[in-house]
């Protein structure tokens, strides 16, 4: 019998009935170290006492009003963004594949509204991930993912990650933009190198297109940075930001230049939930904490710390792991073993991690973390690499 909750996850068989930082509960009383943070969505832990505040304050207060009526924490949210990144104005959401989607029409509305109504197409890399709306199937184009789904839009070029010859010759008078995540996530925790987004912004501008980045995971400090491209000194057109923007709570936006919004007008998008009052109390409180004076530059050398001692165990156990690789708390242990298994037998161990593409496990923990659960992390790989 189908399970009442469709199937489509392979689902590990816990169920977690509280947080606390970055400690998990299930509902044996089991205690996790979690380094999934909800696949980079609780960036400040688990029941952050600030974000519960505000949640709760405005949960008394009004949940719902539609976007039929101007939303005080949109405006206050969109006016903080746009002081703190290249954009202009911003459309909420509830994902990240919403934003994705928002940007791709974005994108496409542009070169329609001024003059090129030929260019349609993307470029995009291998490797990426943006989504499972059909649009953005199409664009990641992975077996798994597109199996059975088909005819997918046909409007995405592909071409691998970090080639910037093969990308320069993949553009044609109907590409219209090139979206790149700055890391790969799913794809295994892939670093752009700055010289390559810097190239992409070069390409764009000399071919007349629009730049969109995927900040979706690296963004919201989660890379030392508010936002990752921010370490290659370049701005994109657009950018996708969804999950630590709500620590939690579903919220997503897609950020845009004035230019690149010129299209973006009354009856072009709309959603009935998003950027909603609680969303945006919870992503404003978020916001507050991530751009708090030194929270960025912790992150940072947190980061730094924890690679470092994750090199180290690379270095002692080579039959296990092979490489670590990643920016700040985006980090990717490449396994020797299955990573599957080495994902089941650190979580026996408990500690959570993501599996992801290219035999990598993701280390993903909320960017509050300190020594204790770098040191708690550590023993616990340690312990399993020496038990596989
Ligand atoms: N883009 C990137 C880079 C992602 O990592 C994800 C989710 O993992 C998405 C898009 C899709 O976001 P959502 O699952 O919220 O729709």
């Amino acid at each position: 019998m189908i399970p009442a909750v469709m199937p489509t996850y392979s689902r590990v068989d816990i169920v977690f009935e509280r947080g606390e930082g970055a400690h998990i509960w299930d509902t044996d009383g089991r205690r996790f170290l979690d380094f999934t943070a909800g696949i980079a969505v609780n960036a400040l832990g688990h029941a952050h006492p600030y974000l519960v505040q505000k949640l709760t304050e405005q949960a008394g207060k009004l949940w719902h009003t539609s976007n039929l009526f101007r939303v005080a924490g949109q405006e206050q949210l969109a006016g903080r963004l746009t002081e703190l990144t290249f954009a202009d104005t911003m459309f909420f959401t509830n994902s990240g594949v919403e934003a994705w989607e928002c940007a791709v029409k974005t994108v496409r509305k542009y070169h329609h509204d001024t003059g090129h109504p030929e260019k349609t197409r993307f470029i995009v890399v291998g490797g990426a991930f943006h989504g499972r709306s059909t649009t953005a199937i199409a664009a990641a184009r992975s077996e798994k993912m597109t199996g059975g789904f088909g005819p997918l839009l046909d409007a995405f070029d592909q071409v691998p990650f970090e080639n910037l010859n093969e990308l320069r010759a993949a553009i044609t008078p109907q590409t219209a933009g090139i979206i790149v995540e700055p890391i790969l996530g799913e794809g295994g925790i892939r670093v752009a190198s700055p010289d390559y987004l810097r190239a992409l912004r070069q390409a764009a501008d000399e071919f007349g297109l629009l730049l969109v980045f995927d900040e979706i995971q690296t963004g919201v400090g989660r890379t030392g940075k508010l936002f990752a491209h921010e370490w290659a000194d370049v701005a994109p057109d657009v950018m996708c930001i969804a999950k630590g923007i709500g620590g939690g709570f579903p919220v997503g936006a897609c950020l845009v230049s004035e230019k690149a919004a010129a299209g973006m007008v009354p009856g072009t998008h709309g959603s009935t939930f998003g950027g909603n009052p609680l969303a945006m109390a919870v992503a404003n409180a978020v916001l507050d904490v991530v751009t708090a004076p030194g929270f960025l530059e912790k992150v940072a050398e947190t980061g730094t710390r924890l690679e470092a001692a994750l090199a180290a165990l690379v270095a002692r156990h080579p039959a296990v792991l092979a490489d670590v690789r990643g920016k700040g708390l985006m980090l990717g242990l490449k396994c020797v073993k299955p990573n599957g298994d080495v994902v089941t037998a650190l979580r026996r161990n408990g500690l959570l991690v993501v599996p992801a593409a290219d035999n990598v496990i993701r280390i993903l923990p909320p960017l509050t973390i300190g020594e204790p659960e770098i040191a708690e992390a550590v023993a616990i790989i340690d312990k399993t690499c020496q038990e596989l």
